[in-house]
């Protein structure tokens, strides 16, 4: 009997040691890290130390969603008007009970779309958005729904850093001027967790990316947001070999009638060697960092 039964435990043992064995690898799917990282079960389950960046596949549009290893959570941009109910269930998805940095990139819609909304359903702590006024009504709808929560706008600019988490350093990087076109006024955020980085340009344009450069802002990232949607507008390949990005993520919908992103544009990140990933092919995609290895996850 005793023999049966430790035979027993030692199935179940193995049993679970499989499962937990394919949670693991179901998190290190899809792509290689920057270093090997570890495939240790403890590594998997605590959550404690990690920041997850999330690129929300929204169609033709930018959301980036990050939580921090204290639990707080940032989002810049949220996705076009029309947008509301991805983003409502994201939130849910992510368990967010609170923004507690919320980043509006420049005035457009494909960027501030939902914004209205979550303002008046959410518990939100600070506002930040570039001066650059629009007159479309996504915009003044956001400005009313800031007003009537009774938040203040914090501007967005070069300089700018933002106290979200003792472990995690953001800043802006841009923008350094003030510009006609609204999508260089673009807020452009950096956010640095140990060795591994993120550059989330919004719709920077060329004029922008040369004036990052000029500032000496350390530009250096492991992954890059890709600006404007890939658009032949950005990604001067004198930016992109400050960035020196590992990874570039390109937020864009399937069969935009904008051609993004373009050949030009890939071509340019194939040469650098960047492995690129795109929300219309790969859906959401997660980057999970402790600092030092970073794991890559997509929806498809
Ligand atoms: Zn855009």
């Amino acid at each position: 009997m005793k023999k049966s039964k430790m035979i027993f435990a030692a199935c179940m043992a193995f049993i679970l040691l499989t499962l937990c064995g394919c949670t693991s690898f179901q998190d290190n799917a899809s792509f290689a890290a920057s270093k090997p990282s570890s495939t240790s079960a403890s590594s998997v389950i605590s959550e404690d130390s990690q920041l997850k960046v999330i690129f929300l596949d929204v169609g033709q549009g930018n959301a980036q969603l990050i939580l921090t290893p204290s639990g707080k959570t940032m989002l810049i941009d949220g996705g076009n008007n029309g947008r509301e109910k991805d983003m409502f269930n994201y939130i849910k998805q992510y368990n967010v009970k609170k923004i507690d940095v919320l980043v509006g990139s420049h005035p457009d819609a494909d960027h501030i779309g939902t914004f209205p909304e979550l303002v008046d359903a959410l518990d939100i702590g600070a506002v930040y958005l570039p001066r650059a006024s629009s007159n479309t009504k996504t915009y003044e709808a956001l400005l009313t729904s800031i007003k009537n929560k009774g938040l203040r706008i914090k501007t967005a600019k070069t300089g700018v850093t933002i106290d979200l988490d003792e472990k995690i350093k953001v800043v802006m990087v841009a923008p350094a001027d003030t510009y006609e076109d609204t999508n260089n006024m673009s807020a452009v955020v950096k956010i640095t967790y140990g060795q591994q980085s993120f550059l989330f340009p919004g719709d920077a344009e060329y004029k922008s990316e040369q004036d990052m450069i000029k500032s000496g802002a350390e530009l250096g990232s492991t992954v890059l947001a890709v600006g404007h949607h890939g658009s032949n507008s950005s990604t001067s390949v004198g930016f992109l070999k400050k960035v020196k990005p590992l990874y570039a993520v390109i937020q864009v919908g399937e069969d935009n009638k904008y051609g993004h992103p373009t050949e030009k544009t890939l071509k340019k990140l194939e040469n650098q060697k960047v492995k690129i990933l795109r929300t219309d092919k790969n859906g959401s995609i997660t980057f999970t960092t402790d600092g030092s290895s970073l794991k890559v996850a997509t929806d498809k």
